[in-house]
């Protein structure tokens, strides 16, 4: 932490001792939550900086205050290069979560009663994509695909007939944990089939895309949507909306004024940079990394006598079905964190338990990638973590067990500039 942390634990120690104490929590724990990661310092650089303090409200040439002449030409350098990067006509980035901007896309393109098919929440969707209680299942009619019981992979013939049949407005593809790639041709197709829209979410994958190490939704999708904090690597708080130039103004409409005021004009800067940083080698390697890792780490865990849903990942994310070895999946996630492992319990599909208890977890690559842990540490880490779950109960084994997790952390630096810096 820098200078000015100094002057706030003179200020407020109460704020610097629990900064202190996450820090330390951050840096001796194993963190395997598939939609965390370490900011790069590059990536969220400006975030609190001067420009936190500029009004921009409005878009750049059509402001609604005076001296945005340079916060026009962030924002617009900020928007080039995430469409160089993504190959995207059009580019929102005022946004101030994924989530809002998903709620942006949805006002821009339905009409309240709207038909809306996207992928059931336990079966691996996003609250935003029409659950009951969130304002997307309000305020339009949402109809579910899921998986097939027998592959767990998106059941696309189950997608084409629920198409034909609800003849849906819009088609949301994406997801929070569906640890496949998923086929965005297919959607693609389908959707142009009924006359729908096809909005792809990639807020988990978005990483692999913008590395080219998986395929991207652009050529197929009419909106795409991220955001910029998990695999991608910035710091959280921001939504990124790509989308084809004649849904554009509709688009922009909504996110300003329809939902936000002035835009985070510091994220916004951020966002360039972290665009910049995407398009080096360094980057490209550190992605192929965090998918071979996943694919390393998975093939551990099937060792280890766990079932994997799909049967594996072909992502940076896997969703483990834990019953082989422990009861839920909030036991497990009880358990891998008294021993410095880091996960979320998650339902897997057709789930018996509720959500607050699951026969899951998921877990991803992205962080430990970050902190620089080759194919064998994840490896190890893999058995760390089956080694847990089979002895939940055994003290003994659990201390070891301890013990090794705290050496790996402490080997690693929670962002190792040297290694990840372009
Ligand atoms: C994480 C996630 C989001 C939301 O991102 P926030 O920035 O937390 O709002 C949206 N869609 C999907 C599929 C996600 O996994």
């Amino acid at each position: 932490m820098d200078n000015s942390f100094e002057k706030i634990k003179k200020f407020d120690p109460e704020m610097a001792e629990l900064t202190m104490q996450e820090e330390e929590r951050q840096k001796k724990t194993l963190c395997l939550i598939a939609s965390e990661n370490y900011a790069s310092p590059l990536a969220a650089g400006l975030e609190g900086s001067i420009w936190a303090d500029k009004n921009a409200e409005g878009y750049p040439g059509g402001r609604f205050v005076a001296g945005c002449e340079l916060a026009d030409r962030v924002e617009n350098l900020a928007k080039e290069r995430i469409k160089k990067l993504f190959g995207a006509d059009h580019v929102n980035v005022q946004s101030m979560s994924a989530t809002v901007g998903n709620v942006a896309i949805l006002r821009a393109l339905l009409k309240p009663g709207d038909t809306v098919l996207s992928m059931e929440l336990d079966q691996g969707g996003h609250l935003s994509h029409g659950a009951k209680f969130h304002y997307s299942g309000k305020m339009y009619q949402s109809v579910f695909y899921g998986l097939n019981k027998e592959t767990e992979e998106i059941d696309m013939e189950q997608v084409e007939r629920l198409a034909k049949e609800h003849q849906p407005k819009l088609i949301i593809c994406g997801a929070s944990s569906y640890p496949k790639q998923i086929d965005y041709k297919r959607f693609g197709e389908i959707a142009r089939s009924v006359g729908a829209y096809l909005m792809a979410d990639i807020a988990h994958p978005v990483g692999l895309i913008a590395a080219g190490i998986i395929p991207s939704p652009i050529p197929h999708a009419d909106v795409v949507s991220s955001s910029t904090h998990k695999t991608w690597r910035g710091a959280r708080g921001c939504g990124i909306i790509m989308c084809k130039e004649e849904l554009a103004k509709k688009i922009d409409t909504q996110v300003f004024p329809g939902l936000q005021g002035a835009p985070k004009m510091d994220m916004i800067a951020a966002r360039a940079v972290q665009a910049l940083e995407s398009m080096t080698p360094v980057y490209k390697a550190y992605q192929q990394k965090v998918y071979d890792n996943a694919q390393a780490l998975a093939d551990e865990l099937l060792k280890c006598g766990l079932r994997l849903v799909s049967g594996g990942t072909n992502t940076h994310l896997i969703l483990v079905d834990v019953r082989n070895l422990i009861t839920s999946g909030k036991e497990a996630e009880a358990v891998l964190e008294s021993v410095g492992i880091v996960v979320n319990k998650n339902m897997i599909p057709y789930d018996p338990q509720s959500p607050k208890v699951t026969s899951g977890i998921r877990i991803g690559t992205p962080a430990l990638t970050t902190r620089g842990l080759e194919e064998e540490e994840i490896r190890e880490v893999g058995r760390l973590l089956a080694d847990t779950l089979k002895n939940s109960g055994n003290t003994e084994a659990l201390d070891k067990i301890r013990t090794r997790v705290a050496e790996i952390a402490a080997e690693h630096p929670l962002f190792d500039e040297e290694k990840w810096l372009a």
